[in-house]
């Protein structure tokens, strides 16, 4: 790194899809942007994310910024290495009025899907896709027909080339340690490893680091939240971390597609089925639930989060590992699914995926100014596929009110504005 300004109009702190779609935003529209990062460009949560990009979220704010994300990823989809092709959710009866309520919103807000219920009607929906679909007892379908996947690490130096060429300048190497507040708590100074930098305005967008950037804010690690009864649950931990576990398997993605010969969708299946390896040999009985979708070379995809606590070791990035039973019940839910991935254990391996992330309380994001000069950008790791978030806030720091983001804003917890919540056991859905 050499010859970094001192001064700046707007510094955006990390190069994830946030930080760099937030200074592509900027940049076009005429600001002077640094982007600063500590180690790199994707080296964060973004270049390591599944890639999964759909609309289904219960919570109707969730679901409309999604809808405006696809968008831009639609927007230049060989920049942004992204596959539109669709996504499918699949679950037991106990999910079928979720899934059901959020159909209907798309139908309002003009997303294209279609919903497919009762075990027969599923079953035929995806055996008119894949012939060897085999999974019973899923009773509800929601096949989104926009969405679909991009490649994380590629699409990320797409979106860091737009911001670029946009006239952003992106610097690495660079770790911020710590910030100056003036008595209104607007930041005054920002201390970086490589020297002080002054900003009218900064953007926090450091994924599962974002703890650490709120304590040298001097915001709270816990809060009390307002529910939507009136009642106040207090001294809540403001952070939660999760470790998503993923893998994937030795498998040609050109066989992972339609009978037509199209890419295969996003498939997300939650069951209620007893669950059996190849060998018959009992996975579980209790309900489970995983993703899956093409990369590059292989299948890959996640089941089974687990929860890590309230503060953990980011340096390095906690990645590639899982609990020892992971790859049998992965690879025996495709199995279930699908009649080409039948005895395909062997083939599974262990690479660069899976990763921690950070939720907030109530596990939907804060998108704020949490200090008057500093907007955070704190996803609770809903985030790869949030790629127009960066666009709104360009618009809130150019003086635009963005409906889009409102409903992130922090005030939410002491409101009681909270979101709904759904019947997943997963704080992702
Ligand atoms: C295993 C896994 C799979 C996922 N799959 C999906 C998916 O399929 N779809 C989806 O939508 N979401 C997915 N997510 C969530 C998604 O990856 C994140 O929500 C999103 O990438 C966060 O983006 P970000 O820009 O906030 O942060 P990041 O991409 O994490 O970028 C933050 C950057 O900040 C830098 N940084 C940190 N601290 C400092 C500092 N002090 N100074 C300077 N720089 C700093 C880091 O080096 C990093 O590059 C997944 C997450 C994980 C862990």
């Amino acid at each position: 790194m050499t010859d970094l300004p001192s001064a700046t109009s707007t510094l955006v702190i990390g190069a994830g899809v946030h930080g760099l779609s937030t200074a592509w935003h900027l940049a076009q529209a005429g600001d002077d942007v640094l982007v600063i990062d500590k180690t790199d460009v994707a080296a964060g949560a973004s270049g390591i994310a599944c890639g999964v990009i759909r609309n289904n979220y219960f919570q109707p704010a969730m679901s409309e910024l999604m809808a405006a994300c696809v968008e831009v990823w639609e927007s230049d989809p060989e920049a942004l290495h992204y596959h539109g092709s669709g996504y499918i959710a699949l679950g037991p009866p106990a999910q079928e009025s979720d899934l059901a309520a959020v159909y209907e919103r798309q139908q309002r807000i003009g997303y294209p899907s279609e919903l497919y219920l009762g075990e027969e009607e599923v079953a035929a929906h995806m055996r008119s896709l894949f012939g060897d679909w085999r999974a019973p007892g899923l009773t509800v379908c929601l096949h989104e027909r926009a969405g679909g996947y991009a490649f994380n690490r590629e699409s990320m130096l797409g979106l860091a080339a737009k911001a670029r060429a946009a006239g952003a300048r992106i610097e690495t190497g660079i770790t911020v340690t710590g910030f100056e507040l003036d008595d209104a708590g607007a930041v005054t100074l920002v201390h970086t490893t490589t020297g002080d930098i002054t900003a009218e305005r900064i953007v926090v967008a450091v994924g599962p680091w974002v703890p650490d950037l709120w304590a040298m804010l001097g915001l709270p690690a816990r809060i009390d939240v307002r529910q939507p009864d009136g009642s106040v649950e207090t001294d809540l931990p403001m952070w939660t971390y999760w470790y998503l576990q993923e893998g994937e398997i030795d498998f040609d993605p050109a066989r992972f597609v339609t009978d037509d010969g199209r890419p295969s969708p996003v498939l997300h299946i939650d069951s209620d089925q007893t669950l059996r390896d190849d060998e018959a040999r009992l996975i579980t009985t209790e309900p489970w639930g995983v993703y899956f979708k093409p990369d590059r070379h292989s299948v890959q995809g996640g089941a089974q989060p687990l929860q890590l606590g309230h503060s953990i070791e980011l340096d390095p990035y906690p990645t590639g590992t899982v609990e020892p039973g992971f790859p049998d019940m992965w690879c025996a839910a495709l199995s279930h699914c699908l009649g080409r991935f039948e005895g395909m254990r062997p083939r599974y391996s262990q690479v660069r995926s899976g990763g921690a992330g950070a939720f907030t309380v109530d596990n939907f994001p804060v998108f704020d100014f949490m200090r008057p000069n500093v907007f955070v950008a704190a996803d609770s790791n809903h985030g790869y596929k949030m790629i127009a978030v960066g666009r709104e806030i360009a618009r809130v720091l150019g003086g635009e009110h963005s409906a889009l983001l409102h409903p992130f804003r922090f005030e939410r917890f002491a409101t009681g504005d909270l979101h709904p919540v759904s019947h997943s056991p997963y704080p992702w859905s």
